[in-house]
């Protein structure tokens, strides 16, 4: 029987850290669980260089060999997994379906943890030279910066851990904020400020990105001052905050204004039989410990599920 004509027990849409521990603890109830990732176990936390908060790991663990991890652990209780893009989704049946890039495949609960993505700055020339000194990865791509002079925005977590992993290679980085305090907590503020290679930019906005074929300069305003001026980088990295994976999903349950899944505690959803875990659902704390818990909660409410019905 292929994947196609099958109706798993559980179809997980996205392989970061709340889908595999959801994938774990079905298979462990001996649910069939099929995870639909879109392009690298792990989600975000696999473009992440170091996780330091994660309990257990006191040197820290790469974010890419941790999504490694977690496949490979859901893969030895018999989960099933499959590279595909979700285009739509079908909510309301008893039997959920899901229409990928590579077939549709069907299962009796549906739990999605598509997570986020990082939010666009919206500005002229972002489009147009994205890919061309324009980043949201500095994983990916800080390394074509060595020795030249870059910028990050935005003042929270990622924006400064970031800011600190690029240190590694460029020769200097310009951390632009849109406020006089910084967002992110404060070890990496600390080590922000402490870092030589890091030019704290605040009250400052990015009005526009400049450049003919690649990035050459960015136009920032200070409101405080009321002051315009240009800044010469060769790239810019966007750590602005993240918007949710949900637009597949067309409005069939319950989300909030931003687009946020609206979960109870048990990570159910407003429609019978779907879950939501991990960044996608309303939530306070968005890490990669409060993703797995929310995983393992919702594959129990699963596996209660069909005791109920
Ligand atoms: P975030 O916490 O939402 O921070 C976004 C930053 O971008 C804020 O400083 C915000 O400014 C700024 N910003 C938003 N819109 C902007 C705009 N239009 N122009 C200029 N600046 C703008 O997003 P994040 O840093 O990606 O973090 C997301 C979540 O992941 C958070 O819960 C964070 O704690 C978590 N995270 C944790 C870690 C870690 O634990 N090590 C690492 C990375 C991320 P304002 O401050 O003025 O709003």
């Amino acid at each position: 029987m292929t994947r196609q004509d099958r109706i798993y027990d559980m179809l997980v849409l996205g392989g970061g850290p709340a889908g595999f521990t959801a994938a774990i603890y079905a298979s462990r109830s001996r649910l069939s669980v099929l995870v639909i990732e879109q392009m690298l176990s792990g989600g975000q936390i696999a473009t992440t260089d170091k996780m330091e908060n994660y309990p257990g790991f006191p040197g820290g663990i790469s974010g890419f060999e941790f999504g490694q991890l977690l496949e490979e652990q859901a893969r030895n209780f018999g989960t099933e997994m499959v590279l595909a893009t979700v285009e739509a989704v079908s909510l309301h049946g008893e039997i959920k379906e899901v229409k990928t890039s590579e077939g549709t495949f069907r299962g009796r609960t549906l739990l999605l943890t598509t997570g986020t993505r990082s939010r666009p700055l919206n500005v002229p020339g972002e489009k147009e030279l994205k890919g061309k000194g324009v980043s949201y990865c500095v994983t990916c791509d800080g390394a074509f910066f060595t020795d030249r002079n870059v910028m990050v925005v935005g003042g929270g977590d990622s924006a400064l851990e970031e800011a600190l992993v690029l240190t590694k290679f460029a020769k200097k980085v310009y951390l632009v904020h849109r406020r006089q305090e910084l967002r992110a907590i404060g070890l990496l503020q600390e080590r922000a400020r402490a870092n030589p290679k890091i030019e704290l930019i605040l009250n400052a906005e990015v009005q526009k990105i400049n450049g003919a074929e690649r990035v050459e300069s960015v136009t920032l305003y200070n409101q405080v001052q009321n002051k315009e001026w240009d800044l010469q980088v060769d790239g810019i990295f966007m750590y602005v905050g993240l918007v949710p994976n949900t637009e597949f999903l067309s409005g069939q349950l319950e989300q909030s204004e931003d687009g946020y899944i609206i979960t109870n505690d048990e990570m159910k959803t407003s429609v019978t039989g779907v879950f939501a875990a991990g960044d996608i659902r309303v939530k306070k704390l968005r890490q990669v410990v409060t993703a797995v818990a929310d995983g393992a909660i919702a594959a129990v409410g699963a596996a209660r599920y069909f005791d109920e019905n």
